[in-house]
């Protein structure tokens, strides 16, 4: 195998040639890291929602990224070799590639009001790494690296800032979650929401963001959590998350918002929105308490506008956005590991299914339908060659 760092990776990738097209199985290469970049062997990855959305929405309720694309950001693996000026990581370390970096010294790094670090932020976007270009190729055709992780691919090259080092006694094909989903729903209740103690809550979309919500909800102490989907089949494993009762909007007369405020005789203390949907995202502001209900919005669009009736913040609801759940990544990402090897944060009951690279399109199959809650997809190293 190739583990020289100055030589090009030859391994498997799922790449997605164009928009609404399933992903193909293609045999890529990966450049060595540069300067400040660090190239990992991807063991597990989950499949998100946010991958769906920018294969099959993009251009759509996504912006529109360049292809060809290996998408995939909720990750776990090994470092293989470090690029020159790296000093935090070394070959062998576990770790968890971060869609959102941390550098540090930003000032957004150095304020405690934000995880918002900007850094290589517009590289990222469209794909590419600092110096402008990606580390994938594939035919001789250079592939652009997803949100600058690209975890679909059994080795990719990322940022040393966007990285978090990990204990090494951690299960990678379980911890990869904490790359996106549960640690995005978790923090939505405790960091963006701050959740209080004998609370009521209402989580909306009960896929791994809303499971993880309703986890956050509990540890926080909320006593009523609610769980609302369109999906009755997500009930059941809602309630082993904590959530007290369920409702199906498709199942009511009235609008949710009205179910949920006359459930809760004037609104939920907190509701957190965690399909993506702009009507959803509406209903949920509405179905806190004026005064001093809050509204967290997890969901992911990014050319969509939802619809807010003044009056509804005027008398004191506030509404607010969470990415990646609000943690600074670098060093959250270490500790939500911890709380998982010490029994505080579920992980395991997230995996419905487990299938190789080969299988991906499935696992896109699957979230659609409502048939899983993440899908981890293991990366054999097996085939790799060069
Ligand atoms: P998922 O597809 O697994 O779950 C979504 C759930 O919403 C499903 O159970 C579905 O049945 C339910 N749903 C659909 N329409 C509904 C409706 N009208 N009312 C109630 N429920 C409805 O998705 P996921 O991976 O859990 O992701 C959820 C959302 O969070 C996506 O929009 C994703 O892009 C976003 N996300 C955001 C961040 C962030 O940083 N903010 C990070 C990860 C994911
Ligand atoms: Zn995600
Ligand atoms: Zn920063």
């Amino acid at each position: 195998s190739s583990t020289d760092r100055q030589s090009v990776i030859k391994c498997k990738a799922a790449v997605a040639w164009e928009p609404r097209k399933p992903l193909s199985i293609e045999d890529v290469e990966v450049a060595p890291p540069k300067v400040h970049e660090v190239r990992i062997k991807i063991v597990a990855t989950g499949v998100c929602h946010t991958d769906l959305e920018y294969l099959y929405g993009a251009g759509k309720a996504m912006k529109f990224r360049p292809f060809p694309l290996v998408l995939g950001h909720e990750a776990a693996g090994i470092v293989e070799s470090v690029g020159p000026e790296v000093t935090k990581f070394s070959p062998g370390d576990k770790v968890i590639p971060l869609f959102l970096p941390q550098c540090g010294e930003c000032e957004r790094c150095r304020s405690p009001k934000t995880n918002q670090c900007r850094k290589n932020w517009a590289n990222t976007q469209v794909g590419v790494l600092a110096d402008g270009t990606s580390r994938i190729s594939c035919k001789g055709q250079q592939v652009y690296q997803f949100l600058g992780v690209s975890s679909f691919s059994q080795y990719t090259v990322v940022p040393d800032t966007s990285l978090a080092k990990i204990r090494s006694d951690a299960p990678l094909d379980k911890v990869c979650l904490l790359g996106c989903g549960v640690s995005t729903g978790y923090g939505a209740a405790i960091n963006t929401g701050k959740v209080e103690k004998d609370s009521s809550c209402a989580v909306f979309g009960l896929g791994a963001v809303g499971l993880a919500a309703i986890m956050g909800c509990k540890v926080a102490g909320a006593t009523r959590i609610i769980g609302v989907d369109i999906n009755t089949a997500k009930f059941e494993k809602a309630k082993e998350f904590g959530a007290s009762e369920c409702v199906n909007p498709n199942q009511c007369s009235r609008p949710i918002q009205e179910v949920l405020v006359d459930m809760t005789g004037g609104g939920v203390d907190y509701a957190l929105e965690c399909v993506g949907s702009p009507g959803v995202m509406s209903a949920a502001l509405e179905s806190t308490i004026d005064a001093w209900g809050t509204c967290v919005i997890a969901g992911w669009t990014e050319t969509e506008a939802m619809s807010v009736v003044v009056e509804k913040i005027l008398m004191g609801r506030t509404l607010k956005g969470t990415y990646f759940g609000g943690w600074k990544s670098v060093e959250g990402v270490p500790k939500l590991v911890d709380d998982y090897m010490n029994k505080k944060l579920k992980l395991d009951e997230f995996i419905t299914n487990i299938l190789p690279l080969d299988q991906i399109n499935v696992a896109f199959a699957d979230m659609t339908s409502g048939n899983s809650i993440r899908t981890v997809i293991s990366l054999s190293t097996e085939e790799t060659s060069g």
